[in-house]
């Protein structure tokens, strides 16, 4: 054995202490770090020839890389769609590296099961009944990539062509339909040999970023019986809009088509009663994706995919090797998502759920929608801004009141950062340029809206 991996065998339980250690002291100050923090220019080392150790190693992170971590995790980083990481949440994430399972194949070990049993407690948490069963991926990304492979090779079989077989070239264009898809969704699709080409924007309600149901029914129509994919949006990034679930899934009824529901973090309605309306109809998507490093609050990377479906999503995910044995009734994770070996993800969301149930984390959802009313109320009272749509759930979209240019809004964007107080993103939304502010972290309290509040009126 190299001398210093002997040297740290020896003295494991002390390492993890010294970890554990900066663990402690990270997260203590987590609610004070700089929520983003400038890059300084690179100076990449060269590779180690012999190594220092792990003590070593740790100091030299301390010293030289943790200090330019943005506080990501922490309760006023309001940038994309984010969210922290529970205290079981991070316990069970440690767990998933020192146990180490390769959540696979079967056959030695529990892990799997612990995976099914995680699922359905998130299928049950979505409001999804049993004829959906869910994978754990690294993403909604992933989980709108495994939805739409499953929808191809729906496609293919009311074509009587199986995609996974035949390749995409069997199958001719696909047209893929949707309101304000998510930009994963044209990755996805580009990934798939679909192209992002194929996606048919339908034009949303006035003022909304919904889509309209009618519009979305005559170019169902139009297409005249060939079969087709809906991307419904149960929460848009920038105003978090939702589609008509119910509606949408109705016209099943007129026109063949595959239903995957992008719920990457608006399916966390379904956790708040007055809120559940807004994915009213969930069940019926024939795939279904939801973020789980996004408002279940466990750490990078994790998301949830569910499809009524399985029995396609292995003829497009198998695996079959001698050496894995068969696929059965029950298949291993190996035949269902695009890894083959992977780690077992689903533990940091098995601990989310077993410490904090379905209350704890509806108290979170609830807590910081209340929390992006109470930034949008105090925004609305600001001369020099105004809100560019309803805070509908928990993102706030804004603008400056007067010539609202992107280099302006991005100064005020930069401004905030450049405090350390708060950080949030730039878009643009109907062709105005604006910025979010996206509550989601399970540490966000009434204080921290007061103080991003400060931060945009001293920008
Ligand atoms: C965040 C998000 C995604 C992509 O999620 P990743 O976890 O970054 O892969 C997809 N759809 C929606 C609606 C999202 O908010």
């Amino acid at each position: 054995m190299h001398p210093k991996l002997s040297e740290d065998l020896a003295r494991l339980p002390e390492l993890l202490d010294i970890a554990r250690r900066c663990a402690v002291e990270a997260l203590s100050g987590v609610a004070e770090r700089p929520a983003a923090v400038p890059p300084a220019p690179p100076n990449p080392a060269s590779l180690p020839d012999s190594g220092v150790g792990a003590e070593a190693a740790l100091e030299r992170f301390q010293s030289h890389w943790a200090p330019g971590f943005s506080g990501s995790a922490g309760p006023r980083y309001l940038g994309f769609v984010t969210g922290g990481a529970t205290p079981a949440a991070v316990a069970g994430d440690w767990l998933t590296s020192t146990f180490d399972q390769n959540a696979a194949a079967g056959g030695d070990s529990s892990a799997l099961d612990l995976e099914r049993e995680a699922t359905g407690w998130l299928r049950e948490l979505f409001g999804l009944g049993t004829a959906h069963e869910g994978a754990f991926v690294s993403g909604a990304t992933m989980s709108n990539f495994v939805g739409l492979a499953i929808g191809r090779e729906w496609v293919g079989e009311q074509l009587g062509v199986s995609v996974a077989q035949d390749g995409v070239a069997a199958l001719g264009n696909v047209p893929v339909l949707s309101g304000s898809p998510h930009s994963s969704v044209y990755k996805a699709l580009s990934m798939l040999g679909l192209g992002r080409g194929c996606v048919r924007e339908v034009a949303t309600l006035p003022g909304r970023e919904a889509v309209d149901v009618d519009l979305l029914a005559a170019e169902l129509a139009a297409l005249d019986g060939r079969p087709a994919i809906v991307v419904a949006n149960a929460g848009t990034v920038n105003t978090v809009d939702f589609d008509d679930l119910r509606a949408i899934a109705g016209l099943r009824r007129h026109f063949p088509f595959w239903l995957h529901a992008d719920a990457a973090f608006g399916g966390f309605a379904a956790l708040s009663p007055p809120h559940a309306e807004l994915v009213a109809g969930i069940d019926e998507a024939d795939s279904v994706c939801v973020d789980l490093h996004k408002w279940l609050n466990v750490p990078y990377d994790s998301a949830v995919q569910f499809t009524r479906r399985r029995d396609l999503q292995v003829r497009v995910f198998q695996n079959a090797a001698a050496y894995l044995g068969p696929v059965t009734e029950e298949p291993d994770f190996v035949h269902l998502t695009p890894e083959n070996s992977r780690r077992l993800r689903a533990l940091p969301a098995w601990f989310t759920l077993a410490a904090y149930g379905r209350q704890g984390h509806r108290e979170i959802v609830e807590r910081d929608i209340a929390l992006a009313r109470d930034l949008g109320d105090r925004i609305a009272g600001m001369p020099h801004l105004r809100l560019l749509a309803p805070v509908r759930l928990n993102v706030v979209c804004f603008t400056l009141a007067d010539d609202p240019t992107a280099e302006r809004v991005g100064a005020l964007a930069r401004s905030v950062a450049g405090s350390g107080e708060a950080f949030l993103t730039p878009t643009v939304y109907k062709g105005t340029p604006g910025l979010r502010a996206a509550f989601s972290n399970w540490r966000t309290t009434g204080a921290d809206v007061g103080r991003v509040a400060a931060a945009l009126r001293a920008g």
